[in-house]
């Protein structure tokens, strides 16, 4: 088999990507290790930014999104009780973001794949990558029990965290910067309407807790808990009610409960792999990096990610602009850098860290009483929320 981009992993990133390539007539094969049932089952991510949404409308993509999503020109933080709202759109220009499960963008991607007739090769096991500094690479893997061999020009390591393109690259080429939080996120998804418009970030002594949704129906709650923690000793209960202390009584009083339809816990990490290229591999979203979800970048990034590599292939493949693919990396770290730095920044800020000492504790509070206080600081706050412009190729 012959293609002119392999694309390793079917997530947003290798979904997004393939179909930005297919619409341009540069042919692609998606190599992915799960069942469709099984990508399009997994409750993620929720929040676009507007860089996002508008590369999904340019994908051909957007009708749904369009139709259903949610558009959010504010969100509010809550800290000490009181709740204070970020005018995001008024702060940044009219900027917004769109609230559109990922499960969602998923859907709509394979539908659009499905269509467009391109290759995908669901439940492919031991995907191998090979020649990657060579002008000819290529991927080996199995399917249906059958040892294939797919040659290309380039390869697209769409594999997320736990992948195997990031651990072709070797060794002693690739640095790795991790911080590892001593919490995760215990998240619930229930059929019961939103608490509040708005996504509400609320800092409490107990730990973080985040009101978040997917639909006027659908509701996506979080809260932090210690690391180690099993999900199976969570009843509803038990959430429903630890989730109504961490939030200002107002919003507690007001929380419509139900059966959860979705709970599990996710470690917080943030995570970065430098440089995102080897010869022909190009690393793009969780196979690079990994944020903690505080900020709602992950899926954002995977999309900056992708437009920065759709925009340099289109230009090798229609202009010959070979020169542009050693921009790919340094064009991605600016932007994931930023990411990475306001992600850590509201974990920081809104969680609790058992090992802060008073004097610590004291700064935190302070910072995020500034920030939310300062005009300039909400603006800060709502310049990242929304997200940072995707750069231009030069
Ligand atoms: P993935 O979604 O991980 O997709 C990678 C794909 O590659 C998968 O389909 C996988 O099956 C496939 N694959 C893996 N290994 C192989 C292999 N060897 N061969 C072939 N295929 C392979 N982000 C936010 O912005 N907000 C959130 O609230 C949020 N919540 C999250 C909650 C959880 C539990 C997790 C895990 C992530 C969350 N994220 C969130 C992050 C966001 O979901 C990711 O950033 C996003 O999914 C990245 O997309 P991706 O396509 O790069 O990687």
């Amino acid at each position: 088999m012959k293609t002119q981009v392999a694309i390793i992993g079917g997530g947003p990133s290798g979904l997004l990507l393939g179909q930005l390539l297919q619409r341009a007539g540069i042919s692609n094969v998606i190599l992915e290790r799960q069942t469709p049932d099984y990508v399009r089952g997994r409750i993620r991510a929720g929040v676009l930014e507007q860089g996002m949404v508008e590369l999904l409308r340019k994908a051909g993509v957007g009708e749904r999104m369009d139709a259903e999503g949610l558009v959010h020109a504010g969100v509010e933080i809550a800290a000490n009780g009181q709740r204070v709202h970020i005018d995001l759109a008024g702060l940044t220009g009219g900027k917004t973001v769109m609230i559109y499960g990922q499960t969602e963008v998923t859907r709509d991607l394979m539908a659009a794949r499905q269509a467009s007739g391109a290759s995908t090769f669901y439940e492919a096991s031991e995907v191998a990558l090979h020649g990657l500094d060579s002008h000819q690479p290529w991927v080996t893997f199995n399917h249906n029990g059958q040892a294939q061999r797919l040659d290309c020009d380039y390869i697209a390591g769409c594999d997320g965290f736990h992948g195997v393109a990031r651990q072709a690259i070797p060794a002693d080429v690739l640095k790795v910067f991790e911080r590892v939080y001593p919490f995760g996120w215990l998240g619930v998804l229930a059929d019961t309407p939103p608490v509040n418009e708005e996504l509400v970030y609320a800092a409490h002594p107990r730990g973080f807790a985040l009101c978040s949704m997917r639909s006027p129906t659908r509701t996506r709650y979080y809260v932090q808990v210690a690391a180690g923690e099993q999900v199976q000793d969570w009843s509803d209960e038990r959430f429903w009610d630890e989730l109504k202390t961490r939030l200002p009584q107002d919003l507690a009083a007001r929380l419509v409960t139900g059966p959860a339809i979705e709970k599990s816990i996710a470690p917080l990490r943030s995570f970065v792999a430098e440089p995102m290229q080897h010869g022909r591999l190009f690393l793009v979203g969780d196979a690079a990096h990994i944020v903690p979800p505080t900020g709602a970048k992950g899926l954002n990034l995977a999309a900056s990610d992708v437009s920065t590599l759709f925009d340099i292939l289109e230009q090798v493949y229609q202009h010959g602009r070979t020169d542009l693919l050693a921009q790919y990396s340094p064009t991605c770290l600016r932007r994931v850098w930023k990411a990475e730095r306001f992600s850590w920044w509201m974990t920081s800020m809104l969680h609790q860290f058992p090992e802060l000492d008073a004097f610590s504790q004291r700064i935190r509070d302070t910072e995020l009483d500034y920030f939310l206080s300062s005009e300039a600081g909400r603006r800060t706050l709502a310049e990242n929320y929304v997200g940072l412009p995707y750069e231009k190729l030069v």
